[in-house]
This record gives C-alpha cells, sequence and structure tokens, in this order.
C-alpha cells in the first residue's frame, strides 16, 4: 500500500480509546475523551513543525527563544464527527485557522456528498490538518482532500481516531501523498460501512443524537 500510516501508539491515548469504545460510555464522557486524544494525537502530529528563534524579554533579561517558524496551521473539521477532535487541537493550538467541511454519507451507496465548505482564504500558505475521528471506506476523506487541494493546500495530513484497512487503502489510492495520523487501525468494515470492531457512530456518540 503506497502511503504513510503513522499509528500513535502512546499508553494514554491507547487507555482512552478503549473507554470511548465501550457501549455504555456515554456523550458527555465520549466528548471528554476525545478531546484528550486530540491534544495528545497534537503532541505527536506537530513534533515535526520547525522553529524559528526570536528575541524576548524575561522579567530577569533578553533572551533568545524558540517558536512555530512557519504561520500555524489550518485545522479543517469534517463535520460533523471532526468537531470533536477540533476542539482537542484548538486547545493546544489556539493560534491556528479553521476551516468546515459538511460531508455526509449516502446511505445506500455509501458515497460522500458535499453539503458545505468554508475555508481560509490563506490555506495555501499553512500545513492542513484533516479532522475526522472515523476513516472508514474513505469516500469523505477522499472527497474533502480534493476540495481543499482545489482551493490551494499543499500539505495536507489527515488525523483520525480509527482507521480501517479499506479506508487507508482508498485514501492512499486517490492520494498517497496524504499521511494518516491514527491511534488505531482496526480490523475491517461490517456491511454497513461501520468500522469492527470500532466505536459505532462517532456523531451519533457525540452529541447523543441516537
Ligand atoms: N463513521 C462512524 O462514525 N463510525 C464508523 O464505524 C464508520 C463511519
Amino acid at each position: 500500500m503506497a502511503g504513510t500510516t503513522r499509528i500513535i501508539e502512546h499508553p494514554l491515548i491507547q487507555h482512552k480509546l478503549t473507554h470511548m469504545r465501550r457501549r455504555e460510555t456515554a456523550a458527555p464522557e465520549f466528548r471528554r475523551l476525545l478531546r484528550e486524544i486530540a491534544m495528545l494525537m497534537a503532541y505527536e502530529v506537530m513534533r515535526d513543525q520547525k522553529l524559528r528563534v526570536i528575541t524576548i524579554e524575561t522579567p530577569v533579561a533578553t533572551t533568545q527563544a524558540p517558536v512555530l517558524a512557519a504561520k500555524s496551521v489550518c485545522l479543517i473539521s469534517i463535520l460533523r464527527a471532526g468537531s470533536g477532535l477540533l476542539d482537542g487541537m484548538l486547545d493546544v493550538m489556539p493560534e491556528a485557522r479553521v476551516g468546515h467541511i459538511g460531508v455526509y454519507r449516502d446511505p445506500e451507496t455509501l458515497e460522500a456528498i458535499e453539503y458545505y465548505c468554508k475555508l481560509p482564504a490563506d490555506i495555501a500558505e499553512r500545513e492542513v490538518l484533516l479532522l475526522d475521528p472515523m476513516l472508514a471506506t474513505g469516500h469523505s476523506a477522499i472527497a474533502a482532500i480534493s476540495r481543499i487541494k482545489a482551493a490551494g493546500a499543499a500539505t495536507i495530513r489527515y488525523v483520525c481516531l480509527l482507521a480501517a484497512p479499506e479506508g487507508l487503502e482508498a485514501v492512499y489510492t486517490s492520494h498517497p501523498e496524504v499521511t494518516v495520523y491514527t491511534a488505531a487501525v482496526d480490523s475491517h468494515l461490517d456491511e454497513h460501512g461501520y468500522i469492527v470492531p470500532g466505536l459505532g457512530d462517532a456523531g451519533d456518540r457525540l452529541f447523543g443524537t441516537r
């Protein structure tokens, strides 16, 4: 399979993910866990970010200290479940610009249908982190990546919580240069396009809609 998958296996993330998977975990706890995992994943995703040195005044002395080199990242949430990852990422990167793409799955064909898109004007100058907790068939991811590329984005990384092998294959076939960060790669998709064992419908579990 072309393309790079980075599995973030930190024990804190794996522990929290297990509690998210449990059927009995209710929406408030599920939301809190996803937010915390997003913060921890941001730490790994941003690991290679370049720094530049600036001169600052501390209360004691003038010194040189590092800050992020480039314009900050652009976080793009695939609605609606992407919001769960977005909150945690923004907690640690409050200066990031934010875009939203609304894509829903046709329940019959599982095809991705775009219904909303609002992206920052300077997206071409920023590194994009595309956020959606569940990489299942890959249809939404592929549609969102194509849309973001058309808007001028040069660097796109995809951040999810769980990925299915089928989704990874599909994304890398269409967009082999995209690196996918995930906390786990699960077994397979069921006949309804759900990740197995997965955690069910991430949007419903985040917002208590079922
Ligand atoms: N979307 C979800 O929310 N869950 C899945 O298992 C697959 C797609």
